[in-house]
């Protein structure tokens, strides 16, 4: 069993650093809040990581398009929250970045689909986050978003995992 709270925070100081590891002028707040509930459940860490981290670089990336904007005042955020309902886990991954409008959410689990320039992004990792959920854990994987003004990613975790 893993620790669900411990690798949310872990993988969210990941990708942080990371982001900054690559651009130094990269800076935003992060925060991860924890229900010591949630415990430990039944779940492959590695996968669970990669979502995680696909999630968190996605968020922050978001955020840092609506930096290039110049929006005055704005002020960088991403925050995971975990939850236990009933006898699921919730996490959720909240950006206040550029959103997407209702044409792109519509495609983003599609392999290869990216918003990115060439070279900044595969279109992967949303597609491979949704098998990882819902086939490899028996999950479930959803999003809601703002244009303009944020974005928020749901997984939902039994506490067994399919196989
Ligand atoms: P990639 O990151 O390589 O583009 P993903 O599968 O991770 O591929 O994401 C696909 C697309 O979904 C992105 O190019 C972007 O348009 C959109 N997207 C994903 N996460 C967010 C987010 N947090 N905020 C806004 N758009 C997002
Ligand atoms: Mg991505």
């Amino acid at each position: 069993a893993v620790d669900i709270n411990a690798l949310a925070d872990e993988y969210l100081k990941l990708s942080y650093h990371g982001l900054r590891a690559k651009d130094k002028t990269f800076n935003a707040k992060f925060e991860a809040i924890t229900d010591p509930t949630v415990g430990s459940i039944s779940i492959i860490p590695q996968d669970i990581g990669r979502v995680l981290l696909n999630l968190y670089n996605n968020a922050f990336y978001a955020t840092q398009q609506r930096v290039k904007q110049g929006t005055p005042g704005y002020q960088p955020s991403v925050t995971v929250r975990t939850e236990r309902v009933g006898d699921r886990v919730r996490i959720r991954v909240r950006d206040n970045g550029l959103g997407m409008p209702d044409t792109v959410r519509q495609k983003i689990f599609q392999p290869f689909f990216t918003t990115k320039p060439t070279g900044e992004g595969t279109g992967l990792g949303l597609s491979l986050s949704y098998d990882i959920i819902t086939k490899g854990h028996n999950g479930t994987l959803t999003v809601d978003s703002q244009e303009g003004e944020g974005t928020e990613f749901t997984i939902e975790l039994p506490n067994q995992p399919q196989s």
